[in-house]
């Protein structure tokens, strides 16, 4: 029997995403004429959470492991305190490396269309500088990777002196060495998803429709009178949310911004504030698709949430879930305890 959950664009007898197989015995209620069978289709991770768009960091934290990431956000209370302190540090360098190039100014926001405007702005801002050949810090980038919006920060983008342009990421740590392959495997994923997104912008990729279709939001919405007043000291006249858009759109193709040429990681120790190495990391087109499109099937519904596999169970041990998690448990169980499809990446 199909039952067909009633929405928009459902025909009678046809399979869809929202609609679901039943096996009913005769008899059942559901079998007697006139009874209505309604089924709720079952919330994806992007529904359940409220989420209209997913930070690259989000992916690559799932790269570490998948159900880590989703206890640290259903659960942030348990991660242990060194975590926690770890992260913030983190943000404080980031944010003193931006005021060295930066300055922050406070803007009131009376709309989403607003906060989106204030992302816009900020990467509008450092387009000249970039065509200038300059070096720009905390650079916003949008895109969409298998029908889900991408946002993320690009920590440093500078033209190097063979004229690439060079992604930086500053990665700080607590200890004061360099971190292990598995790590480095996670950064790694990170800046390629950047360079993904970034090369897809100034390609012209990233159309108006689709920033205001993936995250719902008005083009038509005027924008406060702190955000016009803010984008016409940075050189720009608008009106409305749309106006904004587009000037990002016309800037980002008309630019002759080149694609990223180099990806490099630099580590550095939190307390000592020393370099402890950098990484070059090769970009490989297919390998980052096929894997944002592993990490993303999880986010769409497509399968089951899924922990480490036994090769790498030793991330267990300094995981803070590792008390409560059903995947450790159902492992140790044996693998037919554990339901989805076997890892892949
Ligand atoms: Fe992942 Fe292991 Fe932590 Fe579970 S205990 S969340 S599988 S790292």
């Amino acid at each position: 029997i199909q039952a067909s959950m009633a929405g928009p664009g459902s025909e009678p007898g046809e399979l869809s995403d929202s609609e679901l197989l039943l096996l009913l015995e005769p008899g059942d209620q559901a079998l007697q004429p006139g009874f209505g069978v309604r089924l709720k289709r079952a919330q994806t991770p992007l529904e359940k959470y409220y989420l209209k768009y997913l930070c690259v960091t989000d992916l690559s934290t799932q790269s570490w492991c998948e159900q880590q990431m989703v206890y640290g956000r259903e659960l942030p209370q348990l991660q242990v305190p060194e975590t926690v302190v770890l992260l913030n540090t983190g943000k404080s360098i980031h944010l003193a490396r931006e005021l060295e190039v930066h300055d922050v100014v406070r803007v009131h926001v009376t709309s989403r269309e607003d906060s989106w405007a204030i992302k816009i702005l900020n990467l509008l801002s450092v387009i000249p500088e970039l065509q200038a050949g300059g070096c720009v810090r905390e650079l916003p980038v949008f895109g969409v990777i298998e029908d889900v919006f991408l946002m993320g920060i690009i920590d440093e983008l500078c033209y190097s002196a063979t004229g690439e342009l060079e992604l930086r990421e500053l990665k700080t740590r607590g200890r004061p060495f360099m971190p292990s392959g598995a790590q480095k495997k996670r950064d790694y994923f990170q800046v390629c998803l950047y360079k993904y997104i970034f090369d897809a912008m100034v390609q012209g990729k990233l159309k108006p429709d689709v920033i205001t279709s993936h995250i719902q939001l008005r083009p038509e919405q005027p924008l406060g009178s702190q955000i016009r007043e803010h984008a016409q000291k940075v050189g720009f006249t608008v009106t409305c949310f749309g106006d904004l858009l587009e000037l990002m759109y016309l800037n980002l193709t008309l630019s002759d911004i080149p694609g990223i040429d180099c990806l490099k990681i630099e580590y550095s120790h939190q307390e000592s504030n020393t370099l402890l190495g950098t990484e070059v990391v090769r970009f490989e087109e297919e390998k980052v698709r096929e894997k944002a499109q592993h990490y993303l099937a999880y986010w769409k519904g497509q399968r089951e949430v899924q922990g480490v596999e036994i090769e790498e169970a030793w991330k267990c041990q300094s995981c803070s879930y590792s008390e409560i998690c059903d995947w450790r448990k159902k492992r140790a169980e044996g693998p037919e305890q554990r339901s989805g499809p076997k890892k892949s990446k």
